[in-house]
């Protein structure tokens, strides 16, 4: 029963809208390149090592992880490498959608600009090969399109796996007000390349909301959409703040009281559920107390996503797999989470009508409760 419902997660077609590009790097790839470094003596390779092969990281191992991450992504063959491994590993488990955040980087020493490493992660994109890709400068064919989804798949004709997939630029809470301004700026400059909105994230502790406020009016002001890591920490001052502000999706709220909850189940404003993170990182006391269940039993739109599924050792389709495990959720309440997702992306409607159309299909022909 367990495996079958694993697979059956699998198979179903999903959408992804809060992945981070570096916590989504493959263990294989992350110790290949911490190989590298240590042989280069940039780092101490046995220091990472046991981490990485681990399965099921604790906290301070994430933080050692993330460390790793910032040295790696110094480099833009790197940051163009595990772009097109992320898609492809997305794609492999029938993500249809993928949104991608990252932190565009500015690194004078290793001369990198928030629009070099930027320029390297549209090179990963271009590079996918295993899998179709469609990027924003792609045309649509409405036929073409359906029939190489993961719906080819599940009809048993084995095609290229189809994947769309857009860009949020993240700010991170370590950057001041000019170097946040910089990456809406940025965004709106990359508007027709595929970057769909402003995401803000980081080390929840550090920081204030103040210092990135200038920036995120200016992206509501530009019409670009917004969404915020909200309630990681129980900061009050900072989660009413952000319940104020509506975004168009928050990612997490995990540590919110009853007024907050109250204020976030009558804005409607969608969340991005990160299981596993969540209770890896303290944000949930366990699977079975998680949030989940309150915010899906009110009717709260929600999205299920990983956050940083190299990191937490998990993918979407587990996650899934999680949700009907802890909370009995059948096939059909999964489909139409994962259906319900397409309503919250970022993307234009021309692109949520082939989404619609691929869950609609499957739904038509039976594939799927
Ligand atoms: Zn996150």
């Amino acid at each position: 029963m367990e495996a079958e419902m694993r697979e059956w997660c699998v198979a179903l077609p999903k959408v992804e809208l809060h992945a981070h590009l570096n916590g989504s790097v493959r263990d294989s790839t992350l110790l290949e390149l911490a190989k590298q470094l240590g042989d280069r003596g940039v780092i101490v390779f046995e220091d990472v090592k046991d981490v990485i092969m681990k399965n099921g990281r604790s906290l301070p191992e994430c933080f050692k992880l993330f460390d790793l991450f910032h040295i790696l992504t110094t480099d833009h063959d790197t940051v163009t490498r595990i772009t097109k491994e992320v898609v492809g590993d997305f794609a492999a488990e029938n993500v249809v959608y993928l949104e991608i955040r990252t932190t565009p980087k500015n690194n004078e020493a290793k001369g990198m600009t928030k629009r070099s490493y930027m320029n390297a992660v549209l090179k990963g994109l271009k590079a996918v090969e295993d899998v179709d890709a469609v990027l924003f400068d792609s045309i649509l064919r409405p036929d073409e399109t359906l029939s190489r989804t993961p719906v080819g798949d599940l009809d048993g004709v084995t095609k290229k796996k189809k994947i769309y997939v857009r860009l949020l630029l993240s700010i991170d809470r370590r950057e001041t007000t000019s170097a946040a301004l910089d990456t809406v700026n940025l965004a709106m400059e990359m508007k027709d390349q595929g970057v769909v909105g402003i995401d803000l994230s980081g080390n929840p502790v550090v920081g204030e909301w103040e210092t990135y406020l200038p920036a995120l009016e200016h992206a509501k002001e530009l019409g670009i959409p917004i969404t915020i890591h909200c309630g990681e920490v129980p900061n009050r001052k900072e989660i009413q703040a952000v319940l104020d502000f509506c975004p168009q999706r928050l990612g997490h709220v995990c540590c919110l009281n009853d007024e907050e909850w109250k204020k976030l189940k009558s804005s409607m404003i969608p969340v991005e559920i990160c299981l596993t993170s969540n209770v890896m990182t303290g944000g949930a006391p366990s699977l079975e107390l998680h949030h989940f269940a309150d915010l899906y039993n009110a009717k709260h739109p929600l999205s299920l996503c990983t956050d940083d599924s190299g990191l937490f050792s998990t993918s979407l389709s587990n996650e899934y797999y999680l949700v009907a495990s802890t909370f009995s959720l059948s096939k059909a309440e999964l489909f139409r989470l994962a259906q319900g997702a397409v309503e919250f992306a970022f993307v234009d409607d021309e692109v949520k009508k082939f989404l619609r159309a691929v869950f609609e299909h499957v739904a038509r022909k039976g594939l799927m409760p």
